[in-house]
């Protein structure tokens, strides 16, 4: 009676997909830690960090104005 015993539990296929910001080929595991980004800096961009620099300053901008109408 041959052994029925199968390791290929161990060879599931790699997920890929394409990292949304440059389309880079992005492996779905360890290596990729940004995932379905292939960098920090593009899942930055998707997020739109770039620019919530200028949010940020703006924010600042509406936190004094708040702050001068509680002071009136
Ligand atoms: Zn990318």
């Amino acid at each position: 009676m041959p052994e029925q015993t199968t390791h290929s539990e161990m060879t599931s296929p790699e997920i890929t997909l394409a990292c949304p910001t440059c389309k880079k080929t992005v492996v779905w595991n360890a290596d990729f830690p940004f995932r379905p980004f292939c960098s920090d800096r593009c899942r930055l961009i998707d997020l739109g960090e770039w620019a919530s620099e200028n949010h940020r300053i703006a924010g600042d901008n509406l936190d004094i104005n708040s702050e001068d109408e509680l002071q009136r």
